[in-house]
């Protein structure tokens, strides 16, 4: 079989020699008791990267033995990308959000062998689902591998966009010490209301992480968490968006991307919630709507926005995102850290030794499955497409 991998460019000076760190910590089960991924072996040592070219995934040696073709490049943007004309004749897809190889309609119907669409990673909306559902492709991620990565980038933001960090660390790299420069936007965390938009695996652990900062903590989600949760968090349920934005301080977003959550941070939503919060997104960029955010924060209806996602990716270069004021952005970068990236690609790995001995895939990684949404799938998206406008990420200039 062929398989095609779109990933990220290797480090601008090449491969690392050496790493910052020696070893992983080690880590038994994921929260909720959900073993981390079991593949038969690996070929990589965790802690290297693996989520750009030259890393492969560790999927090189696994995939050529058993007599597989493997094609792996950055090159994903374009009708004449490489990814995009190698995608013609490829069973199977990986893709990373990070640097996601948009699977637009055209493109799935490009590729009549295409059996199969892995993330590596979580968050499959670079998929046209109805699309791979029309088509038979099953779509699957490497569910719970990089939640805890997220949320702790989560907790990270929430205090440096409050205390405003940024402003005082370039004070510092400056060499200046005006004090009052620094703090006339600073304010503690402690007794802010701090809600969740979605309460999945990430937005469950972004409060369990906050709780300790003796905040008041909100959430709306589609699914209600047991009353054992709400009540050990001292949780505020929401039954809609709109009355949760209206009392907090601080929103963080963590609902996969699907039509129901593309944009829905607009003009009118921002426009409801408290005067002055803050917006932390490290779920998709589409679903904020870019000018509205931007807009926003000129105003003083938002004091900060911080995140890692933005649509397309990568982001062009004139995104008003990078300009806009009081942003804490991060290029995609959560959940690809060295110790998120070991993880997915043993998920990978696991994924593929499944399909290839024709064992059943893990339900919990299923999105889509036999043409119709499946086990995560099912639980967290709505049907539909959400890869509009991903041409535009052919703007972005090296
Ligand atoms: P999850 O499936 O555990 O949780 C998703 C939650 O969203 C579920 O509780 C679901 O009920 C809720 N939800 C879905 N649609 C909703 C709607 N319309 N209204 C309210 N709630 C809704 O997934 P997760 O692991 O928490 O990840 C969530 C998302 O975060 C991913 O889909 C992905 O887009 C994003 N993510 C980003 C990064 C990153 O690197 N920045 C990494 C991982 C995941």
């Amino acid at each position: 079989m062929k398989i095609l991998c779109v990933l990220y460019d290797d480090p601008t000076t090449g491969m690392p020699e050496s790493y910052a760190l020696e070893t992983l910590p080690v880590i038994e089960k994921y929260p909720d008791g959900m073993t981390l991924p079991t593949p038969e072996k690996i070929d990589f040592k965790p802690g290297e990267l693996l989520g750009c070219v030259s890393g492969e995934l560790g999927l090189r040696k696994f995939l050529e033995d058993a007599g597989h073709t493997l094609v792996v490049t950055s090159d994903k943007d374009g009708d004449d990308s490489v990814a995009a004309k190698e995608l013609v004749d490829a069973d199977i897809v990986i893709s990373q959000p990070f640097w996601p190889f948009y699977l637009t309609r055209q493109r799935i119907e490009s590729a009549p062998k295409l059996k199969m669409a892995i993330t590596a990673g979580i968050g499959s909306d670079h998929v046209d689902l109805q699309a791979a559902m029309d088509h038979n492709v099953d779509v699957v991620e490497v569910t719970y591998c990089n939640s805890i990565s997220v949320s702790e980038h989560i907790v990270m933001m929430i205090l440096s966009m409050v205390r405003d960090y940024h402003t005082q660390h370039a004070i510092a790299k400056s060499g200046g010490w005006n004090i009052a420069d620094a703090v006339k936007r600073s304010y503690d965390v402690e007794g802010m209301h701090i809600g969740t938009v979605a309460a999945g695996r990430i937005g469950l652990s972004a409060l369990r992480k906050m709780k300790p900062f003796d905040v008041h903590l909100h959430y709306f989600d589609r699914h209600r968490l047991s009353a054992d949760i709400e009540e050990e968090l001292n949780l505020t349920f929401h039954d809609s968006v709109e009355s949760l934005v209206a009392v907090c301080d601080v929103v963080t977003i963590n609902t996969p991307l699907h039509p129901e959550t593309e944009n829905l941070f607009d003009e009118v939503l921002i426009s409801k919630m408290k005067k002055g919060a803050y917006i932390i997104n490290t779920a998709r960029g589409k679903i904020c709507n870019r000018e509205a955010v931007a807009a926003a924060l000129e105003s003083g209806q938002l004091s900060g926005y911080a995140g890692d996602v933005w649509f397309p990716q990568p982001a062009p270069n004139d995104h008003i995102w990078r300009t806009m004021p009081h942003h804490g952005m991060t290029p995609h970068t959560s959940g690809t850290t060295l110790s998120a990236q070991a993880r997915y690609a043993a998920g990978t790995r696991e994924i593929l030794e499944c399909f290839f001995a024709d064992k059943p895939i893990r339900d919990e990684y299923l999105i889509v499955h036999g043409g119709d949404l499946a086990g995560t799938g099912a639980h967290s998206y709505s049907k539909g497409s959400a890869t509009s406008g991903s041409e535009e990420a052919q703007n972005y200039k090296k």
